[in-house]
């Protein structure tokens, strides 16, 4: 029988109104019989995720303070919905013995998954599938690193005999069977292993926004719906900033080919977005735009060198980035002119690291100069159209431009599928909102091939 995986996150399971919804989406299909549940998250701005809850209730415990306030809280959460919903699920026991373990010093993964963990065990009673403990089927090795066939196996053994099930998201267990999760959102990965496991015909990922926006709703609030994009665009965007996805939930799925929904749990009728293969990505159903989406970050630096005739200089990047290697700090973009280089990388990177790393760039290279400037957020402009279209740079700066905003930074990679600009952080989300007026609102410049 055709399966879809169904993963839920937060915000779709912050409260008995999100659960009832995520009932009626699972009931109107029955196709949809393997549902991933991510830990309750905010009912409103201002609210505290359960996942983040249990990390303060974890690092209370392991300073040896009282935590039985929040974990109080975290009770009552799961006990409102259970009541709303008329279930006789009770976590009282269970939080017991998470608070049992976390008192003998038990992990911040181990705090954090218990969120799921909980949830999952809710929502089986709720939808009456039957419940398996995600720490039986996703296997991590000693370094946290995911056992992708160990893993398969493990869930085609288990959800093979199931016709229907509950695996919570974001956790697994390593080889002594100790609780390990993904990083932040990982709950969207454990939805793409599960969908790839049991082969499913599409992994629906239901969130709280219409599909992937062209750009982060938080700076452009009324930012059009992507209909179609390739797994390679989505893991830039992603990578870049647009949280929608887990950057490495793109690819369990993309491997086996199984194209990924994003749906609206609160707009359930709504077609959300496509992410496919890119042979079989459509631009005629795409928005029509030449760019596909825009994201970015903060929090980024650069390190500045300096030095007449570097460029005759055989190995001086070499020797400079071997400094970095050496320090264990990756980068991300390294832009370069005749004298000078610059180094873009993240400041959690490189943080308590400064001084050393720029003494030794010095001791090896001597530059003139050698400095780091902090300050710094990455744009992507990213899109399969830009290939065929002339003047999509051009656009770019004539927006950056017009709105006196100075870039730092430029670098187009070579699939021509994004653009990556470096700004100063202040000007970043007036950055955002020019480019997407200058790609959506207007056509002007617009010249396809
Ligand atoms: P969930 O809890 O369902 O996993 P997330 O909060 O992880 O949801 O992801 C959805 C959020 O991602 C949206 O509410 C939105 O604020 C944010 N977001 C950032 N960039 C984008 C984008 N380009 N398109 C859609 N959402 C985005
Ligand atoms: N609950 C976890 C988090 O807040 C995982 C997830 O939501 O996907 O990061
Ligand atoms: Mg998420």
């Amino acid at each position: 029988m055709n399966s879809k995986t169904v993963k839920f996150g937060g915000s779709s399971l912050a409260d008995a109104d999100q659960f009832r919804k995520v009932k009626a989406i699972i009931e109107a299909d029955p196709a949809r019989r393997y549902v991933v549940p991510s830990a309750p998250g905010k009912r409103y701005s201002g609210d505290t995720k359960i996942t983040d809850m249990l990390y303060t209730c974890q690092q209370l415990a392991a300073a040896g303070a009282d935590f039985s306030d929040v974990l109080g809280k975290i009770r009552d959460r799961y006990l409102e919905i259970a009541k709303a919903l008329e279930l006789s699920f009770d976590p009282t026991d269970e939080l017991d013995r998470i608070a049992f373990r976390l008192k003998e010093g038990a992990t911040k993964d181990f705090a954090a998954s218990r969120g799921e963990y909980l949830n999952g065990l809710l929502l089986s009673n709720y939808l009456g599938f039957p419940f398996v403990d995600a720490a039986d089927v996703v296997r991590f090795n000693e370094n946290g690193t995911l056992l992708m066939s160990e893993t398969m196996l493990a869930m085609r053994e288990v959800l093979g005999k199931l016709e229907n099930a509950v695996i919570p998201g974001f956790y697994g267990a390593g080889p002594s069977g100790e609780i390990i999760t993904f990083s932040r959102g990982g709950s969207d990965i454990t939805g793409s292993l599960v969908a790839r496991a049991v082969r499913a015909e599409i992994y629906e990922n239901w969130t709280d926004v219409s599909g992937v926006l062209v750009a982060d709703p938080r700076i452009v609030p009324d930012a059009a719906v992507i209909n179609t994009i390739t797994y390679e665009e989505l893991r830039e965007l992603s990578y870049m900033g647009a949280t929608v996805l887990h950057e490495d939930a793109i690819f369990p799925v993309r491997a086996a080919g199984i194209p990924i929904n994003i749906r609206n749990t609160n707009e359930p009728s709504a077609p959300g977005t496509l992410i496919v293969a890119d042979d079989s990505a459509d631009s005629d159903v795409q928005t029509g735009y030449t760019i596909t989406g825009i994201a970015g970050k903060k929090g980024f630096c650069a390190i500045n060198i300096q030095k007449a005739m570097m460029n005759a200089e055989l190995g001086f990047c070499r020797k400079v980035l071997a400094v970095l290697e050496e320090m264990g700090i990756s980068f991300e973009h390294m832009p370069s002119g005749i004298d000078t280089m610059s180094i873009i990388l993240a400041e959690e990177a490189i943080k308590g690291k400064e001084k050393t790393v720029l003494s030794k760039i010095r001791k090896a290279v001597s530059p003139d100069s050698c400095e780091i400037e902090h300050g710094i957020s990455l744009l992507a402009v990213v899109g399969r159209g830009m290939r065929r279209t002339r003047g999509t740079a051009a656009r770019i700066f004539a927006a950056l431009a017009h709105a006196r905003i100075n870039v730092k930074m430029i670098d187009q990679g070579s699939s021509e599928l994004n653009i990556i600009i470096g700004l100063l952080e202040g000007d970043f989300e007036e950055a955002v909102r020019r480019i997407y007026d200058m790609f959506v609102k207007s056509t002007i410049g617009e010249d396809a091939d």
